[in-house]
């Protein structure tokens, strides 16, 4: 560990832009402790939790300035004057955002304000909401056996830029990260079904992630829409990932496919040919060994390994 790290070092007259993850201060990352501890100045959102906050030094001016619904709060202009001028004064000042500051984070506009006001800033990254929820809930995001693609999407911002709706993301191929998805998810819901997602589709709500009072909700689609609210601050993860382990591969029963990974490797694929269901067809391909050039991908770790099946097969048994 070098010298900055353990005496704490941070530049005056700078802006820090600072990730502070989820909730949890052990997802915090060493730098953005190590700034904190030594800030003069520290402009916090809403939602960065107490814990982290007590990092800050016992001088420092520590100014809420967070948005949240149905609270007067101070302008996105006035944040950004501040900033300004406390760096102008010689503060190392942190502008402390919950999870990362370039999601979802109004990071953009402060940066320009910084940048025209001339004063340097540094962008320290944070864990952002949807990897806490997805950590928390054992979500694999992006399981190749299921989804190709992660998007993140807000569905404030969306009211505010799009009329149009979600209907073109509906993409069964697609895990949906929905940030802020509000009262009025129903309507979105309602639009990516509308687009061809089906409402059996699979849902994770996770709220608070990574703080006590997190709660993990799990239902489909079509529960969604119907919920009157999902809890504040809430993550919704959309698609065939977000189920249950268990219930995102009924049909992966280890049983069925323990007898055709006995018989010759050919059987499992000509059993599951027939079958309308994608992850079913992928994991008899990957017990057939017949992986496809795409998820046979850098080195041998998905190799079918018939030993080690077997192995693990007879330990789900047990
Ligand atoms: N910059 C933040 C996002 C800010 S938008 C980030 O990278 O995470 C605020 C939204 O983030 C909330 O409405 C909620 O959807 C999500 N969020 C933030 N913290 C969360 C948490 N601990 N649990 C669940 N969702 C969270």
């Amino acid at each position: 560990m070098d010298t900055t790290m353990r005496c704490g070092y941070a530049i005056p007259g700078k802006v820090y832009l600072i990730g502070a993850g989820p909730g949890d201060p052990e997802l915090l990352t060493l730098k953005a402790a190590r700034l904190l501890r030594v800030a003069d100045a520290i402009l916090h959102d809403d939602l960065v939790s107490e814990e982290i906050l007590e990092l800050a030094p016992a001088g420092a001016r520590v100014q809420n300035v967070g948005k949240r619904c149905g609270k007067e709060s101070i302008s996105q202009s006035e944040i950004e004057r501040r900033l300004v001028d406390y760096a102008r004064q010689g503060l190392a000042v942190v502008r402390l955002k919950g999870g990362d500051p370039l999601v979802f984070g109004r990071a953009g506009e402060e940066m320009d304000a910084l940048s025209r006001a001339g004063v340097e800033f540094e962008v320290v990254p944070g864990v952002t909401a949807v990897l806490g929820a997805a950590a928390e809930a054992q979500i694999a995001l992006t399981d190749r056996r299921l989804s190709s693609k992660l998007l993140l999407v807000s569905n404030h911002h969306s009211r505010e830029k799009f009329g149009a709706g979600w209907a073109h993301l509906a993409d069964e191929d697609t895990t949906l990260a929905v940030y802020m998805p509000g009262q009025n998810v129903a309507r979105r819901v309602e639009e990516l079904v509308a687009g061809g997602l089906s409402p059996d589709t699979p849902c994770a709500v996770i709220s608070c992630a990574s703080r006590r009072e997190q709660k993990v909700v799990r239902m489909t689609l079509g529960a969604v829409a119907l919920a009157d609210a999902l809890g504040a601050p809430a993550l919704l993860v959309i698609g065939a990932v977000a189920a249950e382990r268990a219930m995102a591969a009924p049909d992966w029963s280890i049983q069925k496919h323990a007898v055709q990974a006995n018989a010759a490797p050919e059987v499992a694929v000509a059993a599951s040919a027939g079958s309308e269901s994608r992850a079913e067809l992928l994991f008899a391909e990957e017990f057939s060994g017949e992986v496809t050039a795409d998820a046979a991908e850098e080195n041998d770790e998905f190799r079918f390994d018939a030993g080690a099946a077997e192995r693990n097969l007879s330990l789900s048994e047990s």
